[in-house]
Formats: C-alpha cells, structure tokens, sequence
C-alpha cells in the first residue's frame, strides 16, 4: 500500500457506554487524542445509568462482565448489581482519562457522509465532522411500552422499568408488574418483601436456571483488588464455564442444552403449588429465548403478598388492571417490564452515505454488516455490537473488546497514511452472511417462539456459534474484504 502522511485520524464515537468508552479507550492507547464522545445522557454508563431498577443485576458472572484490562474491581458478589457496574465503568472513563473527552446532553439525530468526511448533528445544534464514525450506541436502549388499552388511563404512577420513577413510595403499595422477562423477575424478587400485594402479569412462561450467586467476604473482595492477575484468573475461568455450557446450548449442542434443561426443570421444582408449578412451566424449547438466571425467584413467587396473574391483560382502567376473566385487579403503581425496540441501530437517527442511502433504508429487510463492525457502502463506519454480534451468546464487554481490536487494526493504517478509507466489499458482506444463515438452523433461537432475538423475517439477529469460532473470525482483518481508498 502507498505510504501517505501521517495523520491522526479525527474519529467521532456514538455513546458513552460501556463500548464507547472502551473505544475512546483504545483509541488513547493508541496515541490518539483527536476524538470525541458524544454521549445522549448526563454521564456515562449507558444502560447501567438507564436502568435503576430494584434488584438491578447482571446476569453474566462480575469477572466475565469487565474489561479485561481492567480487572480488578471489588465486586460484591459473584454477580455484580446495576450501580456497582455503573461505578466501575464510571472509574474507568475517569482513569483512562476519556470522561474529558465526552460532550454530555447531545442527542445525536443525524449521520452524514459528504465530502469524504462524516458530519455528525445533535438535537442541540452541534455539527461537528470527522473521518471515522465509530457507533456504540448500544442494543437494548429505547424502552417499548406495551399495546394494552388504556396504558395511560391508570390513576396511579406507571412507568417502565428502564426508567424507574424512584419518587413513588413502594412499602406496602400494591404494585402490578407486567412481563416475566430478565428484567421483571429481578424486579419481583427485589420487591416481594416490601409491597403489600405484589402481582406478575405473565404472558410467557420462561427458563428460569439458578445463577449460583454469593456474597464474597471483605478478604477476597481485597485480594481481588490488590492482585489483578486473580481477578483476571477468576475472569477466565468464568467465561471457560459460560462457554462450554449456555454458550454452547444455544448453538446447537444438544448435550448442553439437555443437561441446562434438567437443570432449569429441577430449578423449578421447588415451586410446591403443583398449579403455580404448572403455570411457570415454559412451552418453548430451552434456550429459544433469553435464558433467565436467578436463584431467588421461584422463593419470590411464592411468598405471601406475591402472586402470578396468568389470565391475561384485558386492558388497564385508572383503578388497576382488568384480566381477560372480567377481574380488576386493584393496584397503586403499574409497572412495565415490557422490554426494549432492541437492535433497533438507527432508531430516530438518519445515517446517510454520499450516494444518499439511508441505513435505515438499507436495512429495511434486516441490519446486514461485515463481521459486525462495518457496512457496505457506508465507508470509514464502525459499529460496536453492531448486527450479528454474539449478543445471545457471549459477554458485551467481551464482544466489544474484541471488535474493537479488529477496528483498530484499519484506525491505525488510516493514522499510518496509508489509507483514507475502508469500505466492506459487498460481496464479502453477502458471503459473510451466508455463512452466517447456514449456522441459523442450528440454533436454539428458531426452534419456534416469539423473541427479539429473531428479525421480521424470522432470522437471528446474532451470532450463531460459538465465542472460540467468533474470536477466530474476528482475529486479524482481511483487508480484501474491503475497499480501501488510498491516500495516494
Ligand atoms: P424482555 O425479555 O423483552 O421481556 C419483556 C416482557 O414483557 C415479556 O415477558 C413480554 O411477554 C412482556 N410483554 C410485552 N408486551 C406485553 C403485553 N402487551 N402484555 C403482557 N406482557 C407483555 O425484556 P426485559 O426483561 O427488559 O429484558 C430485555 C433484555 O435485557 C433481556 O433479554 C436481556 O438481554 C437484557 N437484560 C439483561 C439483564 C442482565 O442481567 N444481564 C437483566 C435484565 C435485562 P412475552 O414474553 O409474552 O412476549
């Protein structure tokens, strides 16, 4: 390739979440200050600013969740809840010096491409113009309220849970929870020992497995702190156990999924009611769906006060919740745990190449990317879980780290000045979603249920093997599978 002038590249980054710092990160690593985060909300932290939630945890082991070059953090326990996260990601835009380079309350609403160069606007007016976009605009960021009648007809305080109304006074209030999924059943068993009458409205029965989780005493929570390498050690050890079990699960081992179902099946055993038992029996196959961890909830769901309303939603009146029995079910606070518009990238945004394409167009029958990180025709922007990333199978921070690494590999060339810019070829992004497709069939995701894990065609939306083929695929760029613009 011809050697032009060195330039540190200009490079604009979409959100401040645990991605986007992560590349404002790496892109310091690399000597690079000429960057700049544009960032929705008033902090960082993304999802775990968002979501505030009782009983916010996260599901992935603490150790497998953060960066693997920043290890040692005093988790709490085996897995860490929603503010220590938040701190962590927090501390580490402070240490890696990024948190200056973020500009906070900017609502990005348009993405540019013109003249060789991106031109980013914000709701507020901004307009600033770089040569790489990298978005980390995250998944599951827009709440979806659900279509029930009367949503907004209840006297009392509703809200979602992605947007907690921390104001409203829950000890014993009669408090109505719609959804069962990750998100409703931490809220059921933070709650059920502080409302008066606390309800689930299920739809869906779901897989409930036990996450084994422990409180870890003063010693270790210091020795993981003083000793990074043990943190690291634990780190690799979790993630060794995630993936030659869940993570293979889903993919197609049958072994696997089997022994995750007996697991789940004598998980839910302990519920004694053999009616309420029936009730939270799943109907789809282990795995279709997002699998839930947690060891408290069956105890929550059968503690006094707590109940599950299975009869389904007939619409919400402004005393409470009216089942399709006739019943109303009187109620203080309503809340909606109904879930996100995920994998929804360009959501109230207009990302638009030089020839005058929206991605939004583009993608009109579902996001198709190279590798996840780069589409065609849109040259010199990089995504950060961007489509078919392994998000049904792997940790974020993990996919995140190494899609990064493979961006870096093009933002250092670009620095280097011996490209100007790369665009996937799109015959490599079609082959690549062939191989993609042929894995499809295999998965757990299709074997017959509704998810968001599916797209209107019907297809995944992730990644549909394993970490260790991922990593493989993801190793070192080939660079024939883009377009590259010299600089010459
Ligand atoms: P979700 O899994 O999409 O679940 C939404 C729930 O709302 C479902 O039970 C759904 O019922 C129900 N629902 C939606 N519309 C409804 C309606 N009109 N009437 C009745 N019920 C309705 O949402 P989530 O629990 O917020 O979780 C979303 C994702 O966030 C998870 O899949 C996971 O990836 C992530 N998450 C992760 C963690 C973690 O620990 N890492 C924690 C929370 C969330 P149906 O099932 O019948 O559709």
């Amino acid at each position: 390739m011809t050697q032009g002038k060195t330039s540190t590249p200009t490079v604009l980054i979409l959100g401040a979440g645990m991605s986007g710092i992560l590349a404002g990160i790496k892109l310091k690593e690399e000597g690079i200050e000429t960057f700049e985060i544009l960032e929705m909300g008033d902090s960082v932290g993304g999802t775990w600013r968002d979501n505030t939630y009782p009983g916010l945890s996260c599901d992935v082991p603490a150790h497998s969740y953060d960066y693997t070059f920043e290890p040692n953090w005093r988790w709490k326990s085996t897995y860490a809840e929603g503010p220590e996260i938040h701190a962590y990601f927090k501390h580490c835009a402070d240490k890696y010096g990024v948190t200056p380079h973020v500009r906070f309350n900017t609502r990005i609403t348009s993405v540019v491409r013109e003249e060789g160069a991106w031109t980013v606007t914000s709701a507020d007016g901004m307009k600033r113009r770089a040569q790489i976009v990298i978005n980390a605009l995250g998944v599951l960021v827009h709440p979806m309220d659900p279509e029930i009648e009367g949503l907004n007809s209840f006297e009392g305080p509703r809200f979602h849970s992605a947007r907690w109304d921390h104001s409203v006074p829950l000890d014993g209030k009669r408090v109505g929870v719609v959804g069962t999924g990750s998100t409703a059943v931490q809220i059921i068993c933070a709650l059920a020992d502080q409302t008066s009458k606390l309800e689930m409205y299920q739809r869906t029965a779901q897989w409930v497995g036990p996450n084994y989780d422990t409180k870890r005493p003063e010693w270790l929570r210091a020795l993981h702190r003083a000793v990074p390498a043990v943190s690291w050690a634990a780190g690799r050890i979790q993630n060794w156990v995630l993936e030659n079990t869940f993570c293979k699960a889903v993919v197609g081992n049958k072994t696997m999924k089997n022994l995750l179902e007996k697991l789940c099946r004598r998980h839910l055993a302990q519920v004694k009611d053999p009616v309420l038992r029936e009730k939270l029996t799943p109907k789809f196959e282990l795995g279709c769906r997002r699998l839930i961890f947690s060891d408290q909830f069956y105890k929550a769901i059968q503690k006094p006060g707590v109940s599950l309303v299975t009869e389904g939603i007939e619409r919400i009146e402004p005393k409470g919740i009216r089942t399709k029995d006739g019943e109303l079910h009187e109620l203080d606070v309503i809340v909606t745990a109904t879930g996100f518009h995920a994998l929804d990238y360009t959501r109230n945004l207009i990302i638009r190449n030089e020839k005058g394409e929206s991605l939004g167009e583009v993608w009109d029958q579902g996001a198709r990317a190279l590798r996840s990180v780069a589409v065609s025709g849109f040259p010199n922007f990089f995504m950060l879980i961007g489509p078919h990333s392994p998000i049904g199978n792997f940790s974020l921070t993990g996919i995140s780290e190494i899609q990064m690494r493979y961006i870096m590999s093009f933002v250092r060339m670009i620095k280097r000045g011996e490209v100007k810019a790369v665009n996937p070829k799109l015959s490599a992004q079609d082959s690549y979603n062939d191989h993609l497709r042929e894995g499809f069939t295999k998965t757990q995701w299709v074997t017959g249920c509704s998810s968001w894990y599916l797209d209107k065609n019907g297809l995944p939306r992730m990644y549909p093997f394993t970490p260790n083929q991922y990593r493989q695929d993801m190793k070192d760029p080939d660079v024939s599978e883009f377009e590259i613009t010299t600089t010459a």
